[in-house]
């Protein structure tokens, strides 16, 4: 990662979608910090930052953009595990500052919804944060154990649905290949099923590369995690999109995927099944391709 001079502080890392987006820093790290896969905030101490100190930031910005931002994004982790009268003059203090903002959006974690009281999401939501992005992963439950989400299905059903009817936009992030060669028709199959109970309004799907220093990634040097084949995954991608029955946006808005599937469910469903069988037949037609493409190295932070 590339870091240089902010003129104030900002979170490291943002949703792709969120790349036009002005980005706040509220809190920094993770709380959790133990999902196994994941390198992100590992050496980073977690805390919350004052709302004194962020509007601080936002007086800033406003300084910078004037009145011009649409969208505003939110970090780093999990920004509703801040109290909720807090994160509520910081939104306040957003729409004073910018006039023409749209949308603010954040990363929470599943378990915080799952947490937090109805009232509370329905009191952020008023105040002005429209759209949240969590990490789902999978809905095995195995494969949450395993990975120390830290979160069960039931949970971010909970949690996932709590955050709906009060009113937010919710999108669900879901890793392809974090089940391995040996778990992806289970974390496939009950992907789907949390997916079809939740309703999310995006599904957004990234695909598993290590990261070094992670669990998992020593997990594969020992041999004792089987990285999934890029052919494994369209297999895996395909079982999931055909078990879904939701309307909602069907992203693969990440550089780490291996085909750009982006569609509108239900009614893209076949010509994205399509696409995934085209490329699939391809594979199988071509074996050497499989290990060509296949993500075998560590991601670069
Ligand atoms: S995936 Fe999210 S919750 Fe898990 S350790 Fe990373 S930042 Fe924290």
């Amino acid at each position: 990662m590339i870091f240089f001079e902010t003129p104030y502080e900002m979170p490291p890392y943002r949703p792709p979608s969120e790349a036009e987006s002005v980005l706040f820093r509220v809190t920094r790290g993770c709380h959790w910090n133990r999902c196994t896969f994941c390198g992100m905030y590992r050496t980073e101490k977690f805390s919350i930052r004052t709302p004194e100190e962020v509007i601080a930031d936002i007086k800033k910005a406003a300084g910078m953009f004037g009145e011009l931002p649409r969208t505003i994004f939110l970090g780093d982790s999990d920004v509703l595990i801040m109290k909720t009268k807090d994160l509520c003059r910081i939104l306040e203090s957003i729409y004073k500052e910018f006039s023409q903002v749209m949308r603010v959006t954040a990363y929470t974690r599943g378990k915080t919804l799952y947490r937090k009281k109805e009232e509370e999401l329905r009191e952020l939501h008023g105040a002005g944060l429209t759209r949240l992005h969590v990490g789902l992963e999978s809905g095995d439950p195995e494969i949450l154990s395993h990975i120390k989400k830290g979160l069960t299905q039931e949970e971010m059903v909970i949690g996932g649905r709590k955050a709906i009817e009060s009113g937010f936009q919710l999108s669900l992030y879901v890793i392809l290949g974090i089940g391995g060669e040996e778990r992806w028709r289970q974390h496939a199959l009950n992907t789907a099923q949390v997916l079809n109970q939740v309703a999310p309004h995006f599904v957004r799907l990234r695909t598993y590369i290590m990261q070094q220093g992670t669990p998992l990634a020593e997990e594969v040097e020992r041999g004792e995690f089987t990285l999934a084949s890029c052919l494994t995954v369209l297999y895996e991608t395909r079982l999931l999109l055909q078990n879904l029955n939701i309307p909602t946006m069907f992203l693969s808005d990440h550089i780490s995927n291996y085909l750009p599937l982006n569609g509108k469910l239900p009614e893209d469903k076949e010509r994205l099944i399509a696409q995934l069988d085209s490329a699939i037949a391809q594979l199988e037609s071509n074996p050497h391709l499989v290990e060509e493409y296949s993500h075998r190295g560590y991601l670069s932070l």
